[in-house]
């Protein structure tokens, strides 16, 4: 009988267990889960309208909020990954024919235009040499100029390993009356970001980088000024799956609660802790235990005759470092043997570094001297005995 045939065989590569190694992930992520965030993974699943998933959630705000430096009512995660993050954060602000003035300085403004131009958004950008970051001078001349709907700045730009400033930022561009978007994918939580202070209109990160949660999660943050703008928009957000009025529901945001899509709710539960880790050690203390661990990781790097990307200390990221490739290695060299000798994972240069730089990312629970020490005995050890390509 056809019906009770197979036209596709189950494969024989799911006869063999499971198997993952465990490798140090010095990359510029993800980084490596904490024992408690793996095993907060395994509980068992709830549904999205379970009482206890919306205790979840709350918790999750909270420690959101915490780590964001928000009041901000309107504060979840998105159930995706940190592009996810960036796209629901331009399609929730920006309407066809919107301007976008964004920072062009690296790989991401690549992604962002390239999101922000699907949408029907123009995008300006501002060009800024990739290693330096965005002056709030120049910054103001371009929003001045072209009175666009958001700003676009990273804050932790991973690709090259600059730190933004955002202080006075939210200020300028309320004063012409421009949304402040800011990616802190690779910095919420390992470096100071102050939401309401610094008059930040839409954060977004992910899960799996200082928080050293699994990937898959998105934590954003919207202010009242850009909720007051996308209540009023014209048009719907493009995309329903972030449209973050209705979103916002499934998260308590408006009152009420309603079934959005059901919820990842392990990952939740990986993130609630990672949260609870976060908190425990408070905020500052993580961000100054980053930052002496990429002291620590540059002055080893030094010592070894290498050279950062960045020049200036004080335009350096505390998470991810570009450190120039040294002579006559490539950057597949490197990080190949790195990896087959030591189970070290680092990072390709990427965008305006590809090539030219590789990088090492301090995240979280790898924010720590002994860490540091053994990417600097592994490069070490890299840079005398390369492995050649077979
Ligand atoms: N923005 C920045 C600054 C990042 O470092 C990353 C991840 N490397 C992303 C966005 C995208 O995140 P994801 O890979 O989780 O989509």
């Amino acid at each position: 009988n056809a019906a009770n045939t197979e036209d596709v065989r189950a494969p024989a590569s799911l006869e063999t267990p499971l198997s993952v190694p465990n490798k140090m992930l010095m990359a510029a992520g993800p980084s490596n889960l904490t024992p408690r965030a793996a095993q907060a993974g395994g509980l068992p699943s709830l549904g999205p309208m379970h009482p206890e998933t919306f205790r979840l959630m709350d918790e999750i705000k909270e420690g959101l909020q915490y780590a964001f430096q928000t009041k901000n009512p309107v504060t979840l995660c998105l159930s995706c990954a940190g592009h996810g993050g960036m796209e629901a954060a331009l399609a929730n602000i920006l309407e066809p024919g919107d301007t976008a003035v964004m920072c062009k300085n690296s790989f991401w403004f690549d992604r962002a235009s390239d999101m922000a131009t699907r949408q029907g958004a123009r995008v300006v950008p501002i060009d800024v040499k990739p290693g330096q970051p965005l002056t709030l001078e120049a910054a103001e001349e371009a929003v001045a100029k072209h009175r666009p709907r958001l700003l676009f700045v990273v804050h932790g730009e991973s690709s090259t390993g600059v730190h933004q400033s955002l202080e006075g930022f939210g200020a300028m561009c309320h004063k012409y009356g421009t949304l402040l978007v800011v990616d802190a994918v690779a910095s919420l939580g390992g470096t100071p970001l102050y939401t309401d202070r610094w008059e930040l209109d839409v954060v977004y990160s992910g899960s799996q980088k200082v928080f050293n949660a699994p990937p898959g999660l998105s934590p954003i943050t919207f202010s009242p000024r850009a909720m007051e703008h996308i209540q009023s928009r014209k048009t719907p957000c493009p995309v329903f799956y972030y449209d973050v009025l209705s979103i916002g529901d499934s998260w308590g945001c408006f009152g009420k609660r309603s079934y959005h899509h059901t919820l990842p709710v392990t990952l939740f539960y990986a993130l609630r802790e990672a949260l609870a880790l976060v908190a425990e050690e408070g905020l500052t203390a993580s961000w100054r235990r980053h930052q002496l661990a990429a002291q620590r990781l540059h002055d080893g790097l030094e010592r070894l005759g290498l050279r950062l990307l960045v020049e200036k200390p004080e335009h350096r990221l505390a998470t991810v470092t570009a450190v120039l490739l040294p002579d006559n290695m490539d950057w597949a060299t490197l990080l190949r043997t790195a990896m087959a000798r030591h189970a070290v994972d680092l990072s390709a240069g990427l965008g305006p570094t590809f090539g030219r730089a590789f990088r090492v990312g301090l995240m979280g629970t790898n924010a720590n001297p002994k860490a540091v020490d053994r990417v600097v005995n592994v490069l070490q050890d890299v840079i005398k005995n390369p492995i050649a390509a077979a």
